[in-house]
This record gives C-alpha cells, structure tokens and sequence, in this order.
C-alpha cells in the first residue's frame, strides 16, 4: 500500500497537531513537526516503518520536535 511519497510528504497531506499548519503548508522551512507524522500515521498513510524511520531522527523527540524534510540531519528542538 505504499503511496510512493516519502515520511515527510505524507506528512503534510495532514493539519499539524502542533503548530496547525493545514495540508500542504510546511510547518517551517526546515521541515514538519513529529506531531503531524504521528497525525499521519493514525489516518494510515504513514505506515509504521516509516513512522520508525522519522522516530529515529532524533534520540529524546516531542509532538513539538521539528523533523528535517530530507534526513538525516540535525535536528531542531522546540
Ligand atoms: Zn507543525
């Protein structure tokens, strides 16, 4: 059942629980928020493995964590 779209574009298919931002708009420039990945995964269009792969982005991560769109890099913490 894979869409083709990478973790980060599935993403955005989604509101953000975080910040709000409506399907396709970007939380920030750098990337989305791990609360809107969680939001995609419950709707099943993230599936777990890809949920693992964003997870694993950065070591402590937070419904507020942004996840970098291309990975892997550094991250941002709010
Ligand atoms: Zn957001």
């Amino acid at each position: 059942m894979s869409t083709g779209l990478g973790p980060a574009s599935l993403a955005s298919l989604v509101n953000c629980g975080f910040c709000w931002a409506v399907p396709g708009t970007p939380c920030t420039d750098i990337g989305q928020h791990y609360a809107r990945y969680l939001r995609a995964y419950r709707r099943g269009l993230l599936d777990a493995a890809g949920l693992a792969t964003v997870s694993a982005a950065a070591v402590y991560i937070t419904a507020g964590t942004i996840v970098p769109d291309a990975q892997p890099i550094t991250y941002v913490r709010w």
